[in-house]
């Protein structure tokens, strides 16, 4: 696992760097999304969060709670 995206609050594993924070526009809940530290990369953070957006944006279309951890595309 490079790349996961935590809901605010919640304890990183040991190695991993926030790389910025996603905001849901339909809860307002916050998501900080880090790399493992050999792999990080703020290209492919930003991609991610735009990435995680949608996949927010969806679970809200699908009724569905966001979990408090999503594994990012790398
Ligand atoms: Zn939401």
């Amino acid at each position: 696992m490079r790349a996961v995206a935590i809901k605010k609050g919640q304890n990183w594993a040991a190695g991993f760097q926030e790389m910025g924070t996603v905001r849901c526009e339909g809860c307002g809940e916050e998501f900080i999304i880090g790399h493992q530290s050999p792999f990080v990369d703020k290209w492919v953070a930003d991609k991610q969060a735009h990435w995680l957006e949608k996949v927010l944006a969806e679970e809200h279309e699908r009724d569905k709670k966001h979990p408090d951890r999503i594994e990012l595309p790398s």
